[in-house]
C-alpha cells in the first residue's frame, strides 16, 4: 500500500496527540483558563489561544508564550470541558525540544538539560559531593535493610540555602528514631522539570536509571522533600510499571507528631502563613497535613492568605520555569509575598525547594520584604522539638 507522507502540519498535530496533548475534542474557547492563569496578573497571556492553536496543529515556534506555563494546574481544575491543558503545553514543547527549537530568550534551558544529562544535576556539580550536606549528622547510606530512602533532590543536596532544609529534615528523622538512609553519589535528578520542559527522552532515561538504582538497592519506601520529586516518583514513574511507596515529608512529619515520636515542646510565638506548593496541593491534594503540623506548634498563629489551598498562587517556578529567567516585575512571587505581608505574617512557610528559592530571592527586592522570613516547614519544626 502506498504511504502518503505527512505534511508538516500533520506532523505537528500527530506529535501533540502522541505526547498525550489532545486538545481536539473538548475546548469550546470559553476563556475560563485565561481568567485563572497567574500570568494574567502580571502580563497578557492567553492559554485559550494556545489550546486553539494546538487544535489546529499550530505550534508557536519562536514565541516565548509556550514556555511560560508553570504547570500550576489552576486552569486544569477550572476548565469546564476537562481539557488537560498541561498535557497540551508539554506535548507542544515535546514537539519542539528534540529539534532544538527553543526561543533565544530562554538560553538557560539547554544548559541545565546538558548538565543533568552528563552529571545528574542541573548545575554540573560533582556527583561525589552530593552527600556533603549530611556530614556529621549521622546519616547512613541506604542498604537493603534500611526502611526508608530519604531523597533530598538536587536543590537540597547542593544549594547552600536548601542544604539547611535537608539538614533540618535529617535531624528530625533522627530525633523521631526513623531508620532512614540516602543514596549519596548514586542519587540523581528525578527528571520532573526536564519532562515539563519538553525533553521526554532525557526524562525517560533518568527515570529508568533511578528506578534501576531503587530496585537494585531494595528500596520500598521513598521519602521526598520536594513535591516535584514526590509527583515524579508517585505519578510518573508508575508509567514504568513500578510501584514504590512515596511519602512527602510534610505527611511523614505529621504522622510522627501524631504518634508522639516528635514532641513539639518549645514555643514559636510568631504569626505564620503557609504557601501551598502547586505540586503538593493542587497536583496531589495535600493541603491539610502541613497546616495541621503547624497548628500543633505551641504559640504559633497560622494566618491564611487570600489564594490558599486549591486557589494557591503559584510561585512561578514549576514547569521548568526554574531554569528560565523571569523579569522581576513579572514574578508571581512578588504578589505572593505581598499577600503574606498583608496578613501580618512574620514567617512565610512552605514545603518546596522551588518556592523557597523564589521567595528568598523576591524577599530581597520587595519593599518591606526584609520584614518577613522564608522557612521550610521542617526548619520551623526543627526549632521546636
Ligand atoms: S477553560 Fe477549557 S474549554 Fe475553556 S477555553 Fe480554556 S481549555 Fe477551552
Ligand atoms: S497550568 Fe497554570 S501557568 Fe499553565 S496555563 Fe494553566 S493556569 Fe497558566
Amino acid at each position: 500500500m502506498e504511504t502518503v507522507p505527512l505534511t508538516p502540519f500533520k506532523v505537528v498535530v500527530e506529535g501533540i496527540k502522541e505526547a498525550g496533548g489532545d486538545a481536539d475534542k473538548f475546548c469550546y474557547q470559553c476563556g475560563k483558563c485565561d481568567t485563572v492563569c497567574p500570568w494574567n496578573r502580571v502580563r497578557n497571556f492567553s492559554v485559550r489561544r494556545i489550546i486553539h492553536q494546538a487544535k489546529f496543529g499550530v505550534v508557536p515556534f519562536e514565541s516565548e508564550d509556550l514556555w511560560l506555563c508553570t504547570t500550576c494546574r489552576n486552569c486544569v481544575q477550572r476548565c469546564p470541558r476537562g481539557v488537560e491543558i498541561i498535557d497540551v503545553m508539554r506535548a507542544m514543547r515535546r514537539v519542539l525540544v528534540p529539534d532544538g527549537v527553543v526561543p533565544t530568550s530562554i538560553p538557560n534551558l539547554r544548559g541545565f538539560m546538558t548538565s543533568i544529562a552528563s552529571v545528574g544535576n542541573p548545575w554540573g556539580q560533582e556527583p561525589n559531593e552530593r552527600a556533603n550536606w549530611a556530614k556529621d549528622l549521622g546519616v547512613k547510606e541506604f542498604d537493603e535493610h534500611t526502611e526508608v530512602l530519604y531523597f533530598p533532590c538536587c536543590y537540597l543536596a547542593y544549594d547552600p540555602r536548601l542544604k539547611k532544609v535537608a539538614q533540618a529534615t535529617a535531624k528530625l528523622l533522627n530525633k523521631a528514631g526513623v531508620d532512614f538512609g540516602i543514596l549519596g553519589s548514586r542519587e540523581m535528578c528525578c527528571g520532573e522539570s526536564v519532562r515539563q520542559a519538553g525533553n521526554e527522552q532525557l526524562f525517560r532515561r533518568l527515570a529508568k536509571e533511578n528506578i534501576k538504582t531503587f530496585v537494585d538497592m531494595g528500596v520500598k519506601k521513598i521519602l521526598t522533600s520536594s513535591p516535584h520529586c514526590y509527583n515524579a516518583f508517585k505519578n510518573e514513574y508508575s508509567e514504568f510499571k513500578v510501584n514504590f511507596e512515596v511519602v512527602h515529608i510534610t505527611q511523614y512529619l505529621f504522622q510522627m507528631i501524631g504518634e508522639g515520636k516528635l514532641k513539639l515542646t518549645k514555643e514559636y510565638a510568631k504569626q505564620v502563613t503557609y504557601h501551598d506548593p502547586c505540586y503538593l496541593g493542587r497536583h496531589n491534594g495535600i493541603f491539610d497535613q502541613p497546616r495541621e503540623a503547624l497548628k500543633k506548634i505551641p504559640g504559633l498563629e497560622l494566618r491564611e492568605m487570600a489564594d490558599a489551598r486549591q486557589d494557591s498562587l503559584c510561585c512561578g517556578m514549576g514547569g521548568g520555569r526554574i531554569w528560565m529567567e523571569t523579569a522581576r516585575e513579572e514574578r508571581f512571587s512578588n504578589l505572593r509575598l505581598e499577600q503574606a505581608i498583608g496578613v501580618g505574617a512574620e514567617v512565610l512557610t512552605t514545603a518546596c525547594p522551588y518556592c523557597i528559592t523564589q521567595f528568598e530571592d523576591t524577599r530581597l527586592t520587595l519593599k518591606d520584604g526584609e520584614g518577613i522570613q522564608i522557612k521550610d516547614i521542617t526548619e520551623i519544626l526543627q526549632e521546636v522539638v
